[in-house]
């Protein structure tokens, strides 16, 4: 049972409305401990004084806990609330398509709304990614382009194309076909995984596979995407998937060279490209899509989270007119594929309505400027002898963390060194995630004071476990 009310615990109560407040907190939280499966979190991370954090209210950038406590939300919640919180314009046009059409069957209809945010994301997308196949979440929509690449080579008489390459460091997602392609799977629990997948190394100029910098190490990788589709043999190859820039790797931003050459070598093996836009996507690089830094249209890009920015579960994975011409050809096959929920239209209201506030506000040019700031900022860490990198583009930027700048080794993603940063910038009101490298993805609402403070806590913080840790770190 959830007890009390949360709404007591705002600030600026008076004394007995503030006691009541803790104790409704203290029991929200001792029923959390109890019935809430918290999704990638342990049971030591759970219990422990940082780790339970139960959110009650935000706005723009900020949001309060049950507590009271005040947060910047560094991350967009899980890089998902570009549009900011508190938007409650959103939530009437979902209330007023709620009291209209709630649901119909995804299986053999569609609604207005569907219908609406299906032309608008043609329009907004690139080139002729003009076919919309909605889902739920970003996991589904990988889920749902794995398939459809599959689907579609062998309705095009390549039936023995079946193998997906994706790139080392990667995440696309938890459920099983999505999981496969994620890099950091875990074999023991969940193998053996979807048979076919590879990984390769993905453009990483600061840590190159190949021993070479800048725009070489981008190359390279290119041409091992290439050598791995010859390895495994053409004929054998449904598609490459990858996140135009790469986030879960360490936020590398590749030149434009990688990208074309992907798209070169893809097309002249009849290889289908997947762009993975699900954190990219909705103005987090400083463009609408980040696959438009690099001049080039996927055959499948997949979406999800900014896509409503978190106000309702709708996610999408848009295809050329080239990929769904063979549905057009074969009149009578289907997609093997349903999902109750694609498309429901409470959340395509919330997507469409969250679009227009993206062009009233012109959103993903404020990132675009607001991220120029952010990284001239971060630029100032440098000089922390833990900080070895300082990457991003538009509000997706990280600090790649070293102990070493000479020999860049990493502290690793579940080092006490990242846990403790994790714990210093909640304790201080902003929720940012340290793995190997600390991510920096706010709202892109967010304002200059609000970024002054995201790197003003960073600085502090560092210095602190900079002291901690100092036997560990070679300045
Ligand atoms: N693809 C990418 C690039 C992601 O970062 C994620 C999640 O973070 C997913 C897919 C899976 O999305 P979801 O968690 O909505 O299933």
């Amino acid at each position: 049972m959830v007890g009390g009310t949360v709404e007591a615990t705002r600030v600026g109560q008076n004394g007995h409305a503030r006691g009541q407040a803790v104790a409704d907190a203290a029991t929200l939280e001792q029923d959390a401990l109890e019935h809430v499966w918290i999704h990638s979190a342990s049971w030591a991370d759970v219990s422990d004084e940082y780790g339970l954090r139960i959110f009650d209210r935000g706005q723009g950038s900020t949001l309060w806990d049950v507590q009271g406590r005040e947060y910047i939300d560094g991350l967009s919640g899980l890089w998902v609330v570009n549009a900011g919180h508190g938007r409650t314009e959103i939530g009437e046009a979902m209330a007023e398509q709620a009291g209209k059409l709630a649901y119909a069957s995804s299986a053999t209809f569609t609604t207005s709304p569907a219908v609406r945010l299906a032309d608008r994301l043609a329009a907004i997308t690139p080139g002729d990614l003009d076919r919309v196949y909605f889902c739920s979440g970003g996991s589904e929509a990988v889920e749902t382009a794995l398939k459809i690449a599959k689907q579609v080579q062998a309705m095009r008489g390549f039936p023995r194309r079946y193998k997906i390459i994706a790139r080392r460091g990667s995440y696309h997602g938890m459920t099983m076909g999505a999981m496969s392609l994620t890099a950091m799977r875990n074999e023991a629990y969940f193998g053996p995984f979807m048979y076919g997948v590879s990984h390769v190394p993905h453009p990483n100029r600061y840590r190159s596979d190949f021993g070479v910098e800048g725009e070489q190490a981008d190359i390279m990788a290119a041409r091992y995407v290439e050598q791995e589709i010859e390895n495994q043999g053409p004929e054998t190859v449904a598609a490459v998937i990858g996140e135009p820039i790469s986030t879960a790797a360490g936020v590398h931003v590749p030149s434009p060279i990688y990208w074309q050459m992907l798209r070169e070598i893809c097309d002249r093996h009849g290889v289908l490209l997947i762009a993975d836009e699900v954190i990219n996507g909705f103005g987090r690089s400083g463009k609408m899509f980040a696959i438009e830094h690099y001049g080039i249209v996927p055959d499948i890009m997949t979406m999800a989270k900014g896509l409503s920015s978190g106000y309702a579960p709708i996610a999408a994975a848009v295809v050329r007119q080239s990929v769904f011409d063979s549905f057009k050809e074969q009149k009578t096959v289907a997609m093997g594929h349903l999902l109750t929920f694609g498309g429901h239209p409470v959340a395509a209201a919330a997507a469409l309505k969250n679009i227009e506030i993206f062009e009233q506000e012109n959103l993903v040019e404020q990132s675009a400027e607001k991220g120029a700031y952010l990284m001239e900022r971060l630029e100032e860490l440098r000089a922390h002898p833990t900080v070895g990198d300082v990457r991003g583009l538009g509000l997706m930027c990280a600090l790649d963390l070293v102990k070493s700048k000479e020999t860049k080794a990493k502290f690793g993603k579940d080092s006490s060194f990242a846990t403790r940063l994790n714990h210093l910038s909640l304790e201080r009101g902003f929720i940012s995630r340290v793995y190997d490298a600390m991510h920096f993805a706010p709202p892109l609402v967010i304002t200059r004071d609000e970024i002054d403070r995201m790197v003003t806590i960073t600085d502090e913080i560092l210095t602190i476990v900079e002291g901690e840790f100092a036997a560990d770190i070679s300045a």
